[in-house]
């Protein structure tokens, strides 16, 4: 079993299968868009981030520049204040109270000189807010520089700076600071010097403004970086932004460094990045929704589309013709069972309009109404279904049960019809069978009731010939005693009288004959209204025949206000010839001295109590034996019988042709001894009504 099946598993691992092959490509499409987003998501995270960032140095940037703006603006203002001391007392002592006023209101300037020419001090002023700066390695440590800056400043002809310097304090700590020369000219002379010693630190800390200084760190640093002076929060580590500017001043150069913190978490520096990551992460979330989505439906899709395939196998495996069509009687589904029923393909079925290709032409105009009253008639089709006839491709006819039913769409609304349509041809084929071979069991059975009538008949006719024989011996002899020349003519009267006789005898003999004759040869099959009385007439010369061999007496009840009875009346005699004759068997117990109980009575009244019941009851009632109930089980069995000559299909057959008449045959014990054999027939007013009814 194994070995087949290996080239084909062999086949597809080479090939995978279009399922397996949609499935990855739907899958690697998903993995791609996937991929797609989180790149242009990432990237857009990345942009905003630089955006973000970009934005914020050239802030930074911009507040340098504005910080230089302002420290240089500062300082010129200052300049201004250093040479108004001068214009007003040149006198030394005086000069220390402007001065100092002016240390006082400048906490950058931390020490102001007057000197000579020569750059020798005249006068001096220190800031009141910390000791004297110079304490620790005196004014003259610095000479060089201030001489480096004078020069300067009597080149430019006005102010000018000193590189800074650091400066050891007496608490341990130290600071940078700076010497601005001014020249002080009088007259075009030059007659001295103002220095003003500057605190790097503390130009940080007053002269930006105390807006822009916020949450920057500030620093003057050298060439390399090394920080000189700083002021609030510098970044600590790389991660902040650093704008650089260089503050231009006569006679030095320092660079101003401004920092900024990155903002916590350093990954979301602000709100647009945080937007944009969030809406990444939401669009990720949806896209994870939509693909546990996609893979839901792909599960509904599949189970589906099992659904689907094992309805299709379902289908297709119905031999049950099954057809749908829309509200105007047009066909828009077939399965393959009807196809083939109908030996038309599925696409000519659907093509076609109406009248459809199946119906036999000669029939169409009638389905046409058919179809147009059920339509009309709405959903209230019976269950039971009709029976009709449709064509084949061929031309040939087939009988057909349809039952139709509402189709109903999902929203509750009918949409059609459905039909499951079933060939009964073959039904049919085995009922014809059925009903001819029952027919030759009848003709059978009759046959053999022939034979039995045959002994009887020879016994019947016993009498008649035999008075017709004594008759004819009597007139012989009468006409030969005339020939013979007797005195006497022979008596005409006497004669006569004998012929009479013989004729009436021979009539008599005759009507035995015919009634055998009818009984055996009558065999129109149509139902017609009898009523009871002639069909007992009609049995009972056949009846008399056995009942007088048999020593019985019949008796005959019937009820004037029977309504005839709509049947094939051979069959009916039959049936009740065949329960007489039981009848009368019944009661030949070996017992003479109960021949007095040998009656056996025909009756026949309607089935219920008023005159005007659908049915009429007859009934076969003797006196015999009865029924053991070992008998009554197997009673209608064919070929069951207790008798030696008997061939047990009389009752069988009986039951057979009431149940044709939509009667009933049934027993029941008699009293005090016998069996009452009682049958229903329909009354022919009814059956006619009833016939009126269901047309
Ligand atoms: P057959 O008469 O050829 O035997 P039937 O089918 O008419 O076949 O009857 C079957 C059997 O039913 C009879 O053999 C008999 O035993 C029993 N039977 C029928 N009618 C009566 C009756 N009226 N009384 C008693 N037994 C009966």
């Amino acid at each position: 079993m194994s070995e087949p099946s290996e080239p084909n598993e062999a086949a597809s691992r080479a090939e995978p299968s279009p399922d397996r092959r949609r499935w990855s490509r739907r899958w690697g499409l998903w993995a791609l868009l996937v991929a797609l987003l989180l790149g242009l998501l990432s990237t857009l995270v990345w942009l905003a981030g630089r955006y973000e960032s970009s934005q914020v140095q050239s802030r930074l940037e911009q507040d340098a520049v504005q910080t230089t703006t302002d420290i240089r603006a500062a300082l010129t203002r200052n300049v201004q204040g250093i040479q108004a001391l001068q214009a007003s007392s040149p006198d030394p002592a005086a000069w220390r109270v402007p001065a100092s006023a002016l240390l006082h209101e400048h906490r950058e300037m931390l020490r102001l000189e007057w000197r000579d020419a020569a750059l020798a001090p005249v006068s001096y002023a220190q800031t009141p807010y910390r000791p004297s700066v110079f304490e620790r390695l005196g004014r003259a440590s610095a000479q060089t520089d201030v001489s480096f800056a004078c020069a300067a400043a009597r080149r430019f002809s006005g102010p000018a700076y000193s590189s800074s310097y650091f400066l050891p304090q007496a608490d341990g700590l130290g600071l940078e600071v700076l010497d601005m020369c001014l020249p002080v000219l009088a007259g075009g002379q030059l007659t001295g010097y103002l220095l003003a010693t500057y605190s790097l630190q503390e130009i940080l800390s007053e002269l930006v403004g105390r807006q822009l200084a916020r949450g920057h760190g500030l620093a003057f640093t050298e060439a390399d970086g090394t920080r000189l002076a700083m002021y609030g929060n510098p970044a600590r580590g790389n991660r902040g932004y650093v704008a650089q500017q260089l503050l231009d001043l006569p006679g030095n150069t320092m660079v101003l460094r401004m920092e900024r913190q990155l903002g916590t978490p350093a990954l979301f520096p602000n709100l647009l990045t945080a937007l944009v990551a969030a809406m990444s992460l939401a669009l990720v979330a949806v896209l994870a929704l939509l693909g546990r989505d996609m893979r839901r439906r792909l599960k509904v899709e599949h189970d589906l589309a099992d659904a689907l395939a094992f309805r299709k196998a379902m289908e297709d495996s119905l031999v049950t013709g099954m057809r749908a069509r829309d509200l105007q009687g047009r066909v828009t589904y077939v399965n393959p069972a009807f196809c083939q029923m109908v030996g038309l393909e599925a696409g000519e079925l659907l093509k076609h309009g109406t009248p459809p290709p199946y119906w036999p032409p000669e029939q169409v105009e009638e389905y046409e109404q058919r179809q147009a009253r059920r339509l009309a008639v709405g959903a209230t089709l019976p269950r039971e279904g009709f029976e009709s006839v449709f064509m084949r491709r061929d031309g040939s006819r087939f009988p057909v049960l349809i039952i139709e039913a509402p189709l109903i769409n999902a929203v509750g609304k009918q949409t059609g019809w459905m039909t499951a349509i079933l060939d009964v041809s073959e039904q049919r084929r085995v009922e014809e069978l059925s009903r001819a071979s029952q027919d030759r069991l009848q003709a059978t059975a009759r046959l053999a009731t022939v034979g039995e009538m045959a002994s009887l008949l020879s016994h019947e006719l016993n009498q008649p010939l035999a008075a017709i024989s004594s008759y004819a011996t009597g007139s012989l002899n009468l006409l030969q005693s005339a020939v013979a020349g007797e005195p006497q003519p022979p008596d005409n009267q006497d004669l006569q009288l004998a012929m009479r006789r013989i004729a009436e005898q021979a009539e008599r003999a005759g009507k035995v004959i015919k009634s055998v004759h009818d009984f055996v040869r009558r065999r129109d099959q149509v139902r017609e209204p009898v009523t009871p009385r002639a069909l007992l007439d009609a049995v009972l010369p056949l009846v008399s025949l056995q009942a007088r061999k048999l020593g019985v007496r019949v008796l005959i009840q019937v009820d004037e206000s029977c309504a005839p009875v709509l049947c094939d009346r051979t069959m009916v005699e039959q049936v009740l010839l065949n329960l007489a004759r039981n009848g009368m068997q019944a009661m030949q117990s070996p017992d003479k001295s109960r021949r007095a109980d040998r009656l056996l009575i025909l009756r026949v009244r309607p089935a219920a109590s008023n005159a005007h019941s659908r049915w009429v009851e007859f009934a076969v009632i003797d006196h015999g034996e009865g029924i053991s109930e070992d008998v009554a089980r197997q009673l209608f069995t064919p070929f069951f019988t207790t008798k030696a000559e008997g061939m047990g299909l009389g009752l069988s057959l009986c039951r057979t042709v009431i149940e044709q008449h939509g009667g009933f045959l049934g027993f029941a014990a008699g009293q005090p001894q016998g069996t009452i054999f009682t049958f229903t027939l329909p009354a022919a007013v009814t059956a006619v009504a009833v016939a009126e009814v269901s047309a």
